[in-house]
């Protein structure tokens, strides 16, 4: 591999290359947060500038017109509106968000959450989960959707995965999905926000003999089952 450029893409300034989290060992969270060793990582995941404030997975990979972002009143005032463990990864979805990737601006505030998680800040964790559940809403790709319902429930928002466990429960789901949407909607029934395991909701090992239980639990086997 050749010497990757690591200089921000809106300064100049030389940094660090993009951090690669380490394989996930342990089953993910049902939002999908990866399991041990790379979850405790998540402070790594998003740089930031230490000359103009830019934050990304790779400052290197900044486009020019996240400039104008990085330079708003709106940027900088995110340091005032939520706690500093949350700042790189707000910073990051408010790129992305004026930069036109949704998706990943989608991404970036699921991360602010778990960074929230961490600090136990659970109001803000809220906040956060309710902006990805909006821009989630209408999900067509089963594991978002499926994802989402998660943001929702742990967002406190009852009724709303409520209505979207029962939409979902009417397609004609992959087993996997079924089993994950049921344990969701008995979580939601007894009005829990708390963090699952995927493992949780899938059948005991003893139904897969050849295959161990730590393996079918890796980060990717859920996309590879529900695309089949
Ligand atoms: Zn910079």
């Amino acid at each position: 591999m050749s010497e990757a450029n690591t200089t921000c893409g809106v300064c100049g300034t030389p940094g660090r290359p993009a951090f690669k989290a380490p394989q996930p060992e342990l089953a993910p969270d049902m939002d999908m947060r990866p399991g041990e060793p790379a979850r405790s990582t998540l402070v790594d995941w998003v740089q930031t500038c230490p000359r103009c404030g830019a934050a990304a997975p790779d400052l290197s990979a900044l486009p020019s017109t996240a400039r104008a972002v990085v330079e708003s009143d709106e940027y900088r005032g995110l340091t005032t509106k939520g706690v500093e463990e949350t700042l790189p990864f707000r910073r990051w979805a408010l790129i992305c968000e004026r930069t036109g990737d949704r998706p990943q601006q989608a991404e970036a505030l699921l991360q602010a959450a778990w960074a929230a998680d961490d600090a136990a800040a659970m109001t803000e964790a809220a906040q956060l989960r309710t902006e990805v559940a909006a821009l989630w809403a209408g999900a067509q790709d089963i594991e978002l959707a499926v994802r989402r319902l998660d943001v929702l429930r742990r967002a406190g928002l009852f009724n709303e995965a409520a209505a979207w466990a029962a939409d979902l429960a009417k397609q004609d789901l992959e087993e996997t999905a079924h089993a994950i949407v049921a344990y969701q909607q008995a979580r939601i029934a007894v009005r829990d926000i708390g963090r699952h395991l995927i493992s949780a909701a899938l059948p005991p090992p003893s139904h897969a003999p050849h295959v161990s239980h730590r393996k079918r639990a890796q980060t990717g086997f859920w996309s590879r089952l529900l695309r089949k």
